[in-house]
């Protein structure tokens, strides 16, 4: 068993710091406040995951957000050992998760806090926010530590 990678926060090219979009403002405005919210369709009440203005489901244009609890499980990771821009030349290797929050809503983020050859697929994990330059974090995930609550 290796020692667990702990970074205290990711660090992202300028390339790679969120910009919202007018779908997507009420997502990182929440995320500044260290909250998930995601969208739920008014018509199907379905969550959604990328921030859209129609429902892929149902076809609705209505949708509220609703915070969740941004716990979840590991549904696929990639480690990253090639930097892709000089400003991510001191993280690799690193990990990014595929995080399923709910049955077909998945979320991408740095995973950090475990050993890379200790991912596993159903991994529990939950949300953190890295605090980079400007105002929205990054979102990222850590071990959940235990079994219970994750949405299977
Ligand atoms: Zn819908």
């Amino acid at each position: 068993m290796s020692e667990p990678e702990r970074r205290p926060a990711a660090t992202v090219s300028p390339g790679a710091v969120p910009v919202p979009d007018a779908d997507s403002l009420p997502f990182w405005e929440a995320a500044a406040e260290g909250k998930l919210s995601l969208q739920r369709c008014s018509a199907c009440d379905r969550l959604r995951f990328p921030p859209s203005p129609v429902c892929s489901h149902c076809g609705s244009w209505d949708a509220t957000w609703d915070e969740v609890d941004g716990r979840g499980r590991v549904y696929s990771w990639v480690v990253v050992h090639h930097a892709v821009t000089p400003a991510l030349r001191d993280d690799v290797p690193y990990a990014v998760a595929l995080v399923e929050l709910a049955p077909g809503v998945r979320i991408p983020g740095r995973l950090t806090g475990v050993a890379h050859d200790e991912i596993r697929d159903g991994l529990p994990v939950t949300v953190v926010f890295h605090p980079v330059d400007g105002p929205w974090p990054v979102v990222g995930f850590v071990p959940a530590g235990d079994d219970d609550g994750a949405p299977a």
